[in-house]
């Protein structure tokens, strides 16, 4: 079968790759001049930077992919546990440092925050172990079949209560809600409209961990681009796709400025909104809007060298004052001006440096320094190398948000395109299709159009 995918970020690579060993002649259609999308790494004077993830949860989601598609991901890179999920620091002053793959470390890390909230983590987090089996089973590793499905999963799935409310049941104390809610928070979610299921996130991350590459994230982006050779991929950079061509019902080509590429199947790993022929499947839904980013080379011996030396830490997440009242009501997230502060201590730098990114939400740019200082990373007597990009610009560059669309509720797991659509060889992947976006997310994309197209 010939297929063509749309997109090459890291969904619609997974797609490609899997489809082409699986006999199909594939090709893959990208705009930009480079594959990886949002999974990728600049290089300046020296410095190293992650554009867009930094870290993955579930592993063997990357594990499978390389396999399934080829040589064994560890023939060529390794991924490597990281030793601090997050370092959360709160208005308070206090901090907690959530470590993954040992439900023990975690509780006693909550409790030193307070006498028996170590007790109320586990016990948010263990129901979850529940949730995850049945949601991996019937929804996120094979494509969605209401009639296979356990009526269970059917249940969760559209289940009304939201996770802001549960986290404020279950939960006392202010700044455990707060490590809960960051994993939606950070993608710029309105928790007041997350499904309570999407809590096993830290389920995943307490079991699990978060791992990451030598090199940096951005390093699996190059990895799946020299996959495309191997598997022998057609790829067409600085090509956009302008629609996809639908005749009777069925996908049969996508046009782009140059003419049409006829297929018999396609697969859209971007925004659909893009796309005149596919806008209703998402009609009346809103996407994630993009965080700022400053790229940031620190010299050696900087505030950040002192307090992580070679440790590798997730995100250090600094909360100013009014976190809570925005994680509870969701107001402020609601009008896109919830407030984020994080540093990504991930990147490399010559000479002993350090390079860092700070992501930052509803923070004005030339604040993001004074803001950091005031709550306790004073970064501005270090900084040798200083790279800003806006959200607005990523998502120009990106063609869209990578984050997907944004909670609204239940109805969105409906609303978000699949491995199947209406449209007869029509077929959805990456952040903007089920289950989501995220490294681990997009690449099970990946694996759900795949069994749904079959083998060639
Ligand atoms: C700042 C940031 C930090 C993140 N951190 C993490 C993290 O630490 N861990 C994690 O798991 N996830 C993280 N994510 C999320 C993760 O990166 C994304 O969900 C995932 O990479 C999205 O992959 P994708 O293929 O769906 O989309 P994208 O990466 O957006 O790729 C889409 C591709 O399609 C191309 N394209 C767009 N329009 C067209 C068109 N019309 N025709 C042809 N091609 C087109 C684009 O140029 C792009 O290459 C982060 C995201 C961001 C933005």
């Amino acid at each position: 079968m010939r297929v063509v995918v749309v997109g090459g970020g890291f969904g619609g690579m997974a797609a490609a790759a899997r489809l082409a060993k699986m006999g199909h002649q594939v090709t893959l259609v990208e705009r930009s001049t480079s594959l990886g999308g949002a999974l990728g790494r600049i290089e300046v004077e020296g410095h190293i930077f992650d554009t867009g993830p930094t870290h993955t949860l579930l592993p063997a989601v990357v594990r499978d992919l390389f396999r399934k598609s080829g040589r064994p991901l560890e023939r060529e890179t390794e991924l490597v546990p990281l030793d601090v999920v997050r370092e959360h620091r709160f208005a308070d002053g206090t901090r907690l440092r959530l470590t993954g793959g040992s439900r023990a470390a975690q509780k006693a890390e909550f409790e030193t925050l307070a006498p028996g909230l170590g007790d109320a983590w586990v016990k948010l987090v263990d129901p979850y172990g529940t949730v995850w089996e049945r949601l991996r089973r019937d929804w996120i590793e094979r494509p969605w079949n209401p009639d296979l499905a356990h009526p269970e999963t059917t249940r969760l799935l559209a289940e009304r209560a939201t996770l802001a409310a549960h986290l404020e049941r279950a939960l006392p104390d202010a700044r455990a809600r707060l490590v809960a809610a960051h994993p939606h928070t950070v993608d710029g979610h309105d928790l007041t409209r997350v499904p309570v299921w999407a809590g096993m996130h830290s389920y995943l991350e307490q079991n699990f961990g978060v791992w990451t590459v030598p090199g940096g994230l951005g390093a699996l982006g190059d990895l799946m681009g020299s996959r495309m050779k191997t598997r022998k991929v057609e790829v067409l950079t600085d090509t956009a796709v302008l629609d996809v061509v639908v005749r009777e019902g069925r996908a049969v080509a996508v046009r782009t400025a140059d003419g049409e590429i006829d297929a018999d199947a396609v697969v859209v790993g971007i925004d659909p909104r893009h796309l005149p022929s596919l806008r209703r499947f998402v009609r009346g839904t809103a996407t994630t809007s993009l965080p700022d980013q400053l790229h940031l080379g620190l010299r050696p011996g900087s505030v950040l060298a002192d307090q992580f030396g070679d440790e590798l830490v997730g995100d250090l997440v600094l909360h100013g004052p009014r976190a809570e009242a925005d994680v509870a009501t969701g107001r402020r997230a609601r009008r896109g001006a919830g407030e984020l502060l994080l540093v990504r201590p991930s990147g490399s730098a010559p000479d002993d440096g350090r390079a860092v990114t700070v992501v930052s939400r509803g923070i004005a740019a030339e604040q993001v320094l004074d803001t950091l200082a005031a709550r306790g990373v004073d970064l501005r007597d270090d900084i040798v190398l200083s790279i800003h990009r806006s959200g607005t610009d990523l998502a120009q560059t990106w063609g869209g948000s990578p984050l997907g669309l944004a909670w609204d509720g239940r109805r969105t797991v409906r609303r978000r395109p699949g491995a199947r659509t209406p449209i007869a060889g029509l077929h959805m992947a990456g952040a903007h299709a089920t289950p989501g976006s995220g490294v681990p997310f997009t690449g099970l994309s990946g694996s759900l159009v795949a069994q749904a197209i079959g083998p060639a």
